[in-house]
């Protein structure tokens, strides 16, 4: 293989690591009950139903 001329400087392999590091903002759907938006295959977490039933409890206020 043949060489390189230049090496890669310092700067363009850290700028190169540092442009994947950040997360994305959070998918969201509108929930088909309660229509507040939930994650996409995860069920509700304000009216703790999936697929048009409940899967999951609902308190009435979450404490804190
Ligand atoms: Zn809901």
């Amino acid at each position: 293989m043949a060489n390189l001329k230049w090496k890669t400087p310092r700067s363009k392999t850290r700028s190169r690591r540092a442009a994947n590091w950040k997360l994305g903002a959070v998918t969201t759907v509108q929930c088909p009950q309660c229509h507040q938006p939930k994650r996409p295959h995860f069920a509700c977490a304000n009216c703790g139903t999936y697929n048009g039933r409940q899967v999951v409890k609902v308190q009435d206020e979450p404490a804190g």
